[in-house]
């Protein structure tokens, strides 16, 4: 398959890129990894009713960012969650009410689904390998298959992946040092159900002086409904000190904080553990995104602007209108 760009990493900022790219025109391909569509935006479907793992919400600033949710929301991809958010710092809680959040209906990863499916997005397949022959790009799979050649690559994965494939290319490219200087830190995420009715003091909270970064009552989020479940993300310093364990070995640790927290009666009847190893960027890189003309390389991705949803699609909308003016 040969395309004029391919773009590694079918998320959030990958899509806008491709979005602008399709819509002006231009042959683009996009390959991820994942088994499903959503990169950080993921859902885990389980018999007890679907976990957003990753991202809990959006909120949402720019203009442009504003049309696209405005249009997910007309196809029903996107909803606001008008929930009971509270604040929890120290102990002393408190109403979190803050700009409008939306998040992606019926789970969160429906408005990347949708964007994925009408770009025609290749999901499975892990690119290890990009080679430059001359004036086209051919990528390897981890299996080393090579059915996919372009003129242009966009790297729209996290930094620290990018770095490794970038420094794999063999070719010198003044993207790497961007790449490089961004920072990203992990996130241990647990995903609980309960069978019974178990108290529901808030729809979400936000703590600081916690090990519980952030706690969200599933269905609570429109259009979920479906058992009584949670989705609990680690402060950045207890999943730093705990990342190397396995997640079996997490699952009690973040249960017993889960039911401390929420005073539930009964244990979860179904408790998973997710490790994100590179969940938000602390250090971000220099511009909201980079591209290397002689080399025919890109990059965008939240790293690149700040760890929000509308970062990544900004950071991806912007490389995609850069790259359309390199093509002409
Ligand atoms: P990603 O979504 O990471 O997309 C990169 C894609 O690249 C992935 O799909 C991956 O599978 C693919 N990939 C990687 N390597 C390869 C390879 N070699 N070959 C092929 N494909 C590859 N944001 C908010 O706005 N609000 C929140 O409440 C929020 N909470 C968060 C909580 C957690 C735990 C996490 C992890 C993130 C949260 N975020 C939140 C951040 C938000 O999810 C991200 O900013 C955004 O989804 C990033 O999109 P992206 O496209 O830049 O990257």
């Amino acid at each position: 398959i040969r395309s004029r760009v391919a773009i590694i990493g079918a998320g959030v900022a990958g899509l806008a890129c491709g979005r602008v790219l399709s819509d002006a025109g231009v042959d683009v391909a996009l390959y991820d990894k994942g088994r499903g569509p959503g990169g950080r935006c993921s859902t885990r479907r389980t018999p007890f009713g679907s976990f957003d793992h990753g991202a809990q919400f959006f909120t949402v600033r720019d203009e442009g960012f504003e049309r696209a949710v405005s249009a997910w929301r007309d196809a029903g991809h996107v909803s606001r969650w008008d929930g009971r958010f509270v604040r929890i710092k120290n102990g002393n809680e408190s109403p979190y009410d803050g700009d409008h959040r939306f998040v992606g209906t019926p789970r969160m990863n429906a408005f990347v689904k949708a964007e994925a499916e009408a770009l025609g997005a290749h999901f499975g397949l892990r690119i290890a390998t990009p080679r430059g022959r001359e004036d086209r790009w051919q990528l390897y799979s981890e299996h080393g298959q090579s059915a996919w050649e372009a003129e242009w690559l966009v790297f729209a994965t996290p930094a620290e992946q990018t770095a490794a494939l970038l420094a794999g290319t063999g070719r010198p490219t003044s993207l790497l040092g961007g790449a490089r200087r961004a920072r990203s830190s992990p996130t241990w995420t647990l995903m609980a159900a309960f069978e019974g009715e178990e108290p529901v003091p808030f729809d979400a909270a936000s703590l600081s002086g916690h090990d519980i970064a952030f706690a969200s009552f599933e269905p609570s989020k429109p259009g979920r409904g479906g058992a009584h479940r949670w989705v609990v993300h680690a402060s950045t310093d207890w999943s730093r000190a705990h990342l190397e364990e396995a997640p079996e070995d997490i699952v009690p640790k973040l249960t017993d904080m889960l039911c401390d927290l929420i005073e539930a009666r009964s244990r979860p009847v179904h408790a998973v553990a997710h490790r994100w190893r590179y969940a938000q960027v602390d250090e971000t890189a220099p511009e909201s995104f980079a591209l290397d003309a002689d080399a025919r390389l890109a990059t965008c991705g939240d790293w690149h602007v700040a760890p929000r949803v509308e970062s990544a699609w900004v950071s991806g909308h912007r490389l995609g209108a850069a790259l359309i003016d390199e093509l002409r």
